[in-house]
């Protein structure tokens, strides 16, 4: 059997290319596909499940293709979607996880993030994103009136827009101490996130023992995919055709 993770799609109208790799990649993921793990940042914002938009419905409508057809599909937020809730959920035919999240990847406990709560050096965001994880917080900013989120929202992507794509926080990369920390915490030796388009395998210590950090990549160039079966993990990109 096999399990695949992706994140960072960062999904939007203006890159219809990046949305039919997607496509395809559902509607063809390979053999014995047992579980599909989206990382965050699926989708490149999201204003809240009430103000899904047309192109945002035809994905969650592949998505819950796919997890009818071959496997369940586990989504975790990212910072980009945070707002995703389980009206989405729902309409996708996902399952929400936790940042983060330990699971049994064929006996090996492995830790899924998405990897911004990584990048402590960022200080400013880092109290931001406590903010905006928190509950109540979440709740109010659902509350404000949809053409609100939405004129906020493209305030903000026009600003990070000018720094060019996908960039802004994203460029960020982890805290090692951080991750070990992090690691330690959860007693895991592996970890899997997005978040820093930085898309590698790193070999690192953890409680004095060999451990693996697999950073997914970002869709902006070429897309990226990992497949873990139980033998081995194989972290590849494939091109994205125009
Ligand atoms: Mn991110």
């Amino acid at each position: 059997m096999t399990t695949l993770f992706i994140s960072d799609l960062h999904l939007q109208e203006e890159r219809p290319e990046i949305a039919r790799a997607l496509l395809n990649l559902l509607a063809d993921p390979g053999k014995n596909v047992e579980a599909l793990y989206i990382l965050g940042d699926f989708f490149e914002y999201w204003v809240g499940d009430d103000g899904i938009t047309p192109f945002q419905d035809k994905i969650a409508h592949a998505v819950k293709k796919f997890s009818e057809t071959f496997a369940p599909v586990y989504f975790m937020h990212g910072n980009r979607d945070l707002l995703i809730g389980n009206q989405f959920a729902h309409q996708a035919g996902c399952t929400i996880l936790k940042d983060p999240c330990i699971i049994d990847l064929y006996g090996e406990p492995t830790l899924l993030m998405h990897g911004d709560s990584l990048c402590t050096l960022d200080v400013a965001y880092q109290r931001f994103r406590r903010a905006t994880r928190n509950p109540i917080i979440r709740w109010l900013l659902l509350k404000l009136p949809l053409s609100y989120r939405i004129s906020s929202i493209r305030k903000l992507r026009s600003n990070s827009a000018k720094q060019g794509p996908m960039k802004s926080r994203d460029i960020m990369d982890v805290t090692s101490d951080e991750v070990i920390k992090t690691m330690e915490k959860h007693n895991c030796q592996r970890l899997i996130h997005g978040h820093t388009h930085r898309p590698d395998r790193h070999t690192i210590t953890v409680n004095g023992k060999p451990a693996e950090r697999i950073v997914l990549g970002d869709w902006e160039k070429q897309g990226w995919i990992l497949r873990s079966d139980d033998k081995s993990l194989e972290l590849k990109s494939f091109p994205i055709n125009q």
